[in-house]
């Protein structure tokens, strides 16, 4: 056991399984006197791992035969250019839920390329911050997508319901809660995720895309944000980042093992109950500013009252092994990122010492 819980948001927490398999691994992956990160990507040996990343995720997931699955560079950011860039060549209108940062950005990005609507905003005129039921949503019936994020990694903000699209495709950007609990893969036209949150290592970004999105993109695309080419090449148009592909299979195995993703829903539904229940009883020590309806099972922001307060809050929980806590740059405060690899353990450690904090403050 290492001697620190680290709740940052991304790069995040890897599974100390994983760690010390890939630490095992590292000098001589399976007899071939290698490391996994010295061998061509074209090669049997990365044949393998690549095989069993997405016979793994496809299990874990339940992702449909009309769904491929890419591995590609560049975050989750490329995506928000991937996915106007290849979907908006139909019809150039394109629908987006606006719940925060992350949205904020991929709607700026989309922009660049064509006829952007935000069709439903985060509400944020009461005392707590929270998202809009569909029914006030504006959807257009013609987009060629609509484009939402389930997690707001910053905001702390998620869904726990799934629009209703109908026939127009639901793009959404999982990479804070990817795997933290079953969904159904069929509801989606694309998900995205980086892998550096809820998956692994950063410098790898899982495309889940349903098979008639994968299509001629917008004019000047260029190739390598062609859904289409790196369909057509099984994510190897390039050389991928093989060794971020490679954690990210060694997580999945370990999901596996765990239990899969209904254990980790059960697991991570507690380890949030925990928090949040240590802020709503801290008479007002602790503030969250969002609707109990949409809080985040991954992300836990929370205040102090004040900067002070907070900085000696940082600083103490550091020395006690609870480290990165510090809130996004944007939104201050303190925030506690709980993805599939933060143990109950590290939890626990947490609620204990923000009593013992509020206790003696
Ligand atoms: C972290 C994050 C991103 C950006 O990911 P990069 O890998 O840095 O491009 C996008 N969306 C969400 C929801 C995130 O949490």
């Amino acid at each position: 056991m290492r001697n620190v819980f680290n709740f940052s948001a991304g790069p995040a927490m890897v599974a100390e399984e994983v760690l010390l398999q890939a630490q095992v691994e590292m000098l001589d992956w399976h007899g071939t006197g290698m490391s996994i990160m010295e061998v061509s990507h074209r090669g049997s040996e990365f044949k393998q791992v690549v095989e069993q990343a997405e016979a793994d995720l496809r299990e874990l997931m339940g992702i449909p035969k009309n769904y491929q699955v890419l591995f590609l560079a560049g975050g989750a950011t490329a995506q928000f250019a991937m996915v106007p860039l290849n979907l908006l060549a139909v019809n150039n209108q394109a629908d987006y839920i606006d719940t925060g940062i992350w949205s904020k950005k991929a709607i700026a990005e989309a922009k660049r390329f064509g006829d952007v609507h935000v069709a439903a905003k985060v509400d944020e005129s009461g005392s707590l911050i929270r998202i809009p039921a569909q029914t006030v949503w504006s959807l257009r019936e013609d987009a060629a997508y609509v484009h939402y994020t389930p997690n707001e990694t910053i905001g702390g903000v998620e869904f726990h319901w799934v629009p209703q699209t109908g026939d127009v495709p639901l793009v959404a950007d999982m990479s804070s809660n990817i795997l933290s609990r079953p969904i159904d893969v069929s509801q989606y036209g694309i998900i995205y995720a980086g892998a550096q949150k809820n998956l692994g290592q950063a410098g790898i970004t899982l495309v889940i895309v349903r098979d008639d999105l994968i299509k001629e993109p917008l004019a000047g695309t260029p190739t390598l944000y062609q859904y289409l080419v790196q369909a057509e090449n099984k994510s190897f148009y390039n050389t991928p980042p093989t060794y971020s592909w490679y954690i990210v299979g060694l997580t999945l195995a370990w999901l596996k093992r765990e239990g899969g993703v209904e254990a980790f829903a059960e697991r991570n539904q507690r380890k949030a109950q925990k928090l949040y229940h240590a802020i709503d009883n801290s008479d007002g020590f602790y503030t969250n500013p969002v609707d109990p309806e949409c809080r985040s099972r991954m992300n836990v922001p929370f205040n102090l009252k004040t900067d002070q307060l907070t900085a000696v809050f940082l600083e103490e929980a550091k020395k006690a092994g609870l480290t990165n806590l510090k809130g996004h740059k944007l939104a201050g405060g303190v925030r506690a990122s709980i993805y599939n690899p933060m143990p109950e353990e590290g939890v626990d450690a947490l609620v204990s010492f923000m009593k013992e904090f509020a206790g003696r403050s």
